[in-house]
């Protein structure tokens, strides 16, 4: 069995395996973020109504403080920049002086005075102070919900990937950010090589792979190279000023010379600008599909009419997409790499849908880019494929990771795991240990590997002892062992008497001590065990959740049975019936099978129960209320279209 080992600087250490139940993959963009997950190495995106997989990363707070996030926070840009938060994923770990280099970049009011002790950037939206990692949360938070209701169960670990420059801060605050959306980060994934998995070129042989992402504000390529099993990222490179946003400007700009020339010059709001950049963005989204269109700019009650079409677009944005060219020679450049030594270009980001950008790279790498995954997806899809490989196991169970876990012997042939398996690598970590006897002088160290708890259910790979211990009672003696992991997987391991600085080492080889069919046991017995708990833990979440439907279901014919004819309610009280019994038996499938069963024949009895609800609400509450008390505020700089 080959261990497929990806390498991925600044991760994170994996927590303990197998009590994951559902994992997801997430995608956590500039612009949009997406959710999937998958199940027998198949990705699913996660989808509203409308089937877009795409959430906008864009964060509205109403006047109570409650954020709601996506399309709705979207349009509400225009209205309420205020109240408005998008592309905080700039800000992700950022101080207040890094934020200085952005001036004039972000689309809202970043609190100069920083915040108190941690430095951490501020905003301020809608009167209230939040920090990046808040506002991000939020975001997380709509994509787990997403995720839980298209799989009627708690969503509580997940895949979130990261640009691969991401610094340690901005990981940390990313992971902070899942922690408070109740998310643990099995594993942050650098975004080019969850686009690479997405494509399965973990499985291929050999090879160095380009991965080109151009999404709305930011442009970034990276050079992977697959060998042995290994992901390597040889270079990134980017602009992190250059993207979809910035052909949206070149058109909208195109639009409104067009205009003036026609209605001489205007003078124009910041909103009359935003305006005219999401008639642009949306002439150059059609124009990926179509040859030519015509659009309308409406601005002070008077229409004016543009017509474009691909060519003319073309050559508004052909100096951009040149730039990213030249930033492509450069990482290549840094690489080493020959272009024509390239063995596949994957493309990512939904700028990647636009035809000139497909042909500029096709010419520059001398062939067709892989793109049959959709773009704005494929880095989500990736995620998901990982999030599998790490909870339910997998062919692919990946990366530069310490494949088994790594532990010496104690008293009474227990196993202390220094390493947990499936810890990124290069690690190193180390333990205290003392004496177990008045005036021990020797201590014996026993390196194990596996995920048992019992020495003699793990593989022994190497003995050793530590002299010359100062006789000390029981227990004084401070012995630091520690366990080092470089990235070819080499285990060194140490032993230090603290007081008299007595050391001894020796190297091990862990993942090459042991054979294939060794390592293949032993992880198929540790996922056997992960499995009885992992059914055990499903059943009971399965069974709360048939109680929940029951008792809502309850509470709702109590409340509104006037509401179904007299048959209606006797198969709803039927189908409750039989999915308490199914709840009372140890089948799982049975429950699922019956709360479906019970949503399915309560569907129109719930939306008629909201119509009601919605029209009492509707009754003597004035809508303007939201929008009077989310006034922007003074000084709010709204005159940054970008986003
Ligand atoms: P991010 O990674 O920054 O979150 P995405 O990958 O979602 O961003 O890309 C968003 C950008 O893709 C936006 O500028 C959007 O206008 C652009 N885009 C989406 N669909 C198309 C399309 N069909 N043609 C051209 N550009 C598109
Ligand atoms: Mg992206």
């Amino acid at each position: 069995m080959q261990i497929m080992q990806i390498h991925e600087p600044g991760e994170t250490p994996l927590p303990h395996e197998g009590d994951g139940v559902i994992a997801v993959g997430i995608d956590l963009g500039t612009t949009n973020s997406v959710v999937a997950i998958s199940s027998d190495g198949v990705a699913e995106v996660l989808r509203n109504e409308d089937g877009s997989g795409l959430v906008p990363s864009v964060v509205a707070y109403a006047p109570d403080g409650s954020a709601f996030v996506g399309e709705l926070a979207r349009r509400l840009m225009l209205d309420r920049p205020d109240a408005v938060v998008s592309s905080v994923k700039r800000l992700m770990g950022r101080g207040v002086e890094d934020i200085k280099s952005l001036a004039g970049t972000l689309p809202y009011d970043v609190d100069k005075s920083g915040g108190e002790g941690s430095g951490m950037v501020r905003l301020s939206v809608a009167g209230q102070r939040l920090t990046p990692v808040e506002i991000s949360a939020e975001i997380l938070t709509a994509l787990k919900e997403r995720a839980e209701v298209h799989l009627g169960q708690k969503v509580e670990k997940a895949v979130v990937t990261v640009p691969a420059y991401f610094d340690d801060s901005a990981r940390t605050a990313t992971k902070d950010a899942a922690r408070l959306a109740g998310l643990e980060v099995l594993r942050l994934v650098n975004e080019p090589t969850a686009a690479a998995l997405a494509y399965g070129l973990d499985e291929s042989a050999e090879g160095v792979y380009a991965v080109y992402d151009l999404g709305g504000g930011t442009f970034d390529v990276s050079i992977l190279k697959m060998q042995k099993g290994v992901f390597q990222v040889l270079a990134t490179g980017g602009d992190s000023a250059l993207g979809g946003d910035d052909f949206d400007h070149a058109v909208a700009e195109h639009f409104l010379a067009e205009r003036a020339a026609d209605r001489g010059t205007e003078t124009m709001t910041s909103a009359d600008v935003k305006m005219a950049l999401m008639s642009a963005r949306l002439a150059k989204e059609c124009l990926s599909r179509q040859e030519s269109g015509q659009w309308t700019l409406d601005i002070d009650d008077q229409q004016t009419f543009h017509d474009l079409d691909r060519a003319r677009l073309e050559t508004l944005i052909a100096p951009l997409v040149d730039r990213t060219l030249g930033v492509c020679r450069g990482v290549l450049d840094d690489a080493g790499v020959a272009s024509q030594d390239i063995a596949g270009v994957v493309l990512v980001g939904g700028s990647t849908r636009v035809p000139l950008v497909r042909q500029r790279v096709a010419a520059l790498f001398g062939k067709e880019p892989l793109a049959h995954i959709d773009p704005d997806e494929v880095v989500a899809v990736g995620a998901a494929l990982q999030a599998e490989a790490l909870t339910v196991g997998s062919d692919t169970l990946l990366l530069d990771v310490t494949p088994l876990s790594l532990g010496i012997e104690t008293m009474g042939g227990l196993v202390e795991k220094i390493v947990e398996r499936n810890t990124p690598v290069p690690v190193s970590k180390g333990q205290e240990f003392t004496t177990f006897q008045d005036g021990q002088a020797a201590m014996s160290i026993h390196v194990v590997q596996g995920e048992r708890e019992l020495v003699d259910q793990c593989r022994s790979l190497a003995r050793f002892e530590l002299h010359g211990i100062p006789p000390m009672t029981a227990g004084a003696a401070r012995i630091q062992v520690g366990f080092a992991v470089d990235a070819d997987g080499l285990l060194t391991v140490t032993a230090r008497e603290q007081t008299t600085g007595v050391e001894q080492t020796v190297e091990v080889k862990p993942s090459y001590g042991l054979t294939e069919d060794e390592m293949a046991a032993m992880l198929y017995d540790s996922m056997m065990h992960a499995q009885d708990d992992m059914n055990r833990r499903l059943l009971a979440e399965a069974r709360v959740e048939a109680e929940r439907s029951l008792s809502a279901v309850a509470a709702a014919l109590q409340a509104d049975a006037d509401l179904l004819a007299a048959e209606e309610q006797e198969e709803i009280v039927e189908t409750m019936k039989r999915l308490e019994a199914a709840g009372a038996r140890e089948d799982r499938d049975a429950i699922n099978a019956g709360v479906e069963d019970l949503e399915r024949v309560t569907r129109a009895f719930a939306e008629r129960r909201m119509d009601r609800g919605i029209r009492s609400a509707l009754h003597g509450v004035d809508v303007r209320e939201f929008e009077s008390a989310a006034e922007p505020a003074d000084g709010v700089d709204t005159d940054q279209p970008k986003t």
